[in-house]
């Protein structure tokens, strides 16, 4: 029998880092489903396509070719690992994100890559849409503070120029679209399990979640 593992919460709050760790250590599939949005939303903004203009969004949607590989991200047969992280795409995805053709087709998407396969899927609606049948769901959370302190040392260590206060509005202003959108917003499934990772570190979460996959026989 195949399981899922779903991971959700706000933005920097380690859930991509973890499900990544989490699926090298099973050998399972990871889809960073994040990954997908921003890749619509670099095709929307390449083609200079105005954010209201929902017949060519749809058109984009319908042609677009979103592929995994390893840890890189293609779109229409290009690498666009880097592209996808720019200061640009993370402040417009929301907008985009918040569309309902956009959603529909990724969540289609997402369910078809997770049948059949044990798989682990970070987002904001993997465990109340995508899959709400996941053998465990966990919301993971920090403080606002914390999440815009990990988001700066990994920019930081990526040689970016980065500003604290700016990167916390960004953080809030993302988190702020993706909790009150009317299509599947941020909220913790009912069936979730609430983890706070402000003080835990990165092990202490894998640790608790391959725990968690243990106590109920899935590994
Ligand atoms: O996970 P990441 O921060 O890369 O996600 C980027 C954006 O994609 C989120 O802020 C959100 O707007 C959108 N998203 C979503 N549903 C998901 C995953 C991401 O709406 N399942």
């Amino acid at each position: 029998m195949c399981y899922s593992v779903a991971i959700d919460g706000p933005a920097g709050s380690g859930k991509s880092t973890v499900a990544k760790m989490i699926s090298k250590e099973l050998d399972i599939i990871y889809l960073d489903t994040g990954a997908m949005y921003r890749a619509v939303t670099l095709k929307v903004l390449s083609e200079n396509v105005d954010f209201n203009d929902i017949s060519s969004i749809k058109g984009i949607v319908d042609s677009i070719s979103i592929d995994f590989k390893g840890n890189s991200i293609y779109l229409d047969g290009k690498d666009v690992s880097e592209d996808i992280r720019s200061t640009i795409v993370t402040n417009n995805v929301s907008d985009i994100a918040k569309l309902d053709y956009v959603r529909t087709k990724m969540v289609a998407l997402q369910q078809k890559i997770a049948s059949g396969n044990n798989i682990i899927m970070d987002g904001r609606d993997i465990g109340t849409i995508v899959l709400p049948d996941a053998e465990l769901k966990v919301f993971l959370t920090a403080s606002i503070e914390e999440r815009a302190r990990r988001r700066f040392d990994e920019l930081v260590n990526k040689g970016k120029d980065v500003d604290m206060e700016v990167l916390k509005d960004e953080i809030a202003r993302r988190d702020k679209i993706d909790s009150e959108r009317s299509n599947s917003p941020l909220v913790q499934a009912d069936d979730a399990i609430l983890l706070d990772t402000s003080s835990m570190n990165i092990n202490d979460v894998i640790n608790f979640i391959l725990g968690k996959l243990k106590d109920r026989d899935l590994i």
